[in-house]
């Protein structure tokens, strides 16, 4: 079965064509710069030249229409039909508290999406607009919604809840959801299977570190609690967001700036972060490079980056009464063994140890952890894309049923 996986961002649309028999990619690529000024895609067909196209998206709409014509072009394309891809699964931001699993798409799903966009401002709508462009695009061909915040809902009450007036929970929905949550259940399982941990009892604490970066607790496979919130802005210091501060703060900032209460989100969400503190990059990669030539800040930021999830996990261990093991994943998880080690470092009460040598080792599911410690800290490399996938493939099966 070949499923296209989309993922509608804000202003980009990612997608990747999975032959699910293999689980190949056929072909992947990215629209950027949907609805501004200077948008283009880039086609990349496996064992193919790569096709750029600079042409004006208006919208998701467009950008979806010029991905397919890209995997139907005779030359760039991977397929020869439409009929060759057999469902589609969507990365939908947010399906509130009434998706706790992904589900086929139809016009009760769609209306759920649009509840949610006051939850997921940005993407929901992105994600809806891509939704109803394939289906005019591709007929009755099955879609799922695969959400962020799924994985999530078994969260109970006393770790969702905040501690405001209750009726803006009852009125608004205002508590915690959390996101990533495609990777954290992906991450979760396959540090269960191939940590060789218990499926029912073990507790797995996941560490998604990338440009947006969140934590989970995750006890016998479900999720028991989780870094961020209402948005994506609670919880870790990212690349460019703030994480856990004072809500105070934002009136603080915007009194003495004269700004709005959007503007000063803005800049929680878009300048700061180690990029705030730092003023040099939200990369890591960057901020190593200006750390080792001596910028002071540099290092700080990383240091506190280090340090809010080196207090997460110890906090989760809490949560959970103990831990089995800690899987690092996404872009700075997976490929930064001196973030891992120096997060390592705090835990060495956990009887923690690493082994410098399997820290090293990049691009596979690796434990990273020596025999002798007492907690297995794996790396897992993530896969939301394949993950999507194989939550579409599991519920178009059951509908052929
Ligand atoms: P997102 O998907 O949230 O945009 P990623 O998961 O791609 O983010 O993670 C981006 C972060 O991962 C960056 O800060 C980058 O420095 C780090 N990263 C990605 N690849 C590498 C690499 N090969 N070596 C070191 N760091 C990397």
């Amino acid at each position: 079965m070949n499923v296209l996986v989309l993922n509608c961002g804000s202003s980009s649309l990612k997608y990747q064509l999975i032959d699910m028999n293999t689980r190949s990619v056929l072909a992947k690529g990215i629209c950027e710069k949907i609805g501004i000024e200077g948008s283009s895609l880039t086609h990349k067909p496996t064992g193919k030249e790569q096709l750029v196209v600079n042409q004006p998206m208006p919208d998701h709409k467009a950008a979806v229409k010029l991905v397919m014509d890209a995997l139907l072009d005779k030359k760039y394309g991977v397929v020869k039909s439409m009929n060759e891809i057999q469902a589609v699964g969507h990365r939908v931001l947010h399906g509130g508290k009434f998706y706790s699993g992904s589900i086929l798409i139809n016009d009760d799903v769609k209306r759920v999406i649009r509840e949610c966009f006051d939850l997921g401002p940005l993407h929901n709508p992105a994600n809806l607009i891509g939704i109803e462009a394939c289906e005019s695009l591709m007929g009755s061909t099955p879609q799922v919604a695969v959400f962020d915040t799924a994985f999530h809902q078994t969260m109970p009450e006393k770790a969702y809840l905040y501690a405001l007036p209750y009726e803006y929970y009852e009125k608004y929905a205002i508590r915690k959801y959390g996101f990533h949550g495609t990777s954290h259940w992906y991450v979760s399982g396959r540090a269960i299977e191939f940590g060789k941990l218990d499926k029912k009892k073990s507790k797995v604490i996941v560490a998604h570190l990338g440009n947006g970066a969140s934590i989970s607790a995750v006890v016998g496979g479900k999720c028991v609690d989780t870094s961020m919130g209402l948005t994506p802005l609670e919880g870790l210091v990212m690349g460019t967001r703030s994480g856990d501060i004072d809500p105070a703060v934002v009136q603080y900032i915007a009194n003495k700036e004269k700004r709005s209460v959007d503007d000063v989100l803005n800049i929680l969400n878009k300048k700061s972060g180690v990029l705030g503190i730092s003023g040099v990059s939200s990369d890591f990669r960057d901020l190593e490079a200006a750390a080792k030539s001596g910028n002071k800040l540099a290092q700080t930021a990383f240091d506190v980056f280090v340090y809010r999830v080196a207090k997460y996990i110890g906090s989760y261990v809490a949560a959970m009464n103990g831990v089995d093991a800690i899987a690092f994943t996404a872009g700075l998880g997976e490929n930064n063994g001196a973030a891992r080690k120096a997060i390592c470092d705090y835990l060495g009460y956990l009887g923690i140890k690493l082994s410098a040598k399997k820290n090293q080792i990049r691009g596979e599911e690796v434990v990273i952890s020596t025999p002798a410690s007492k907690v297995k800290v794996l790396v897992i490399p993530t896969n939301e894309e394949l993950a999507i996938a194989m939550e579409t493939v599991k519920i178009v099966k059951k509908l052929k049923k």
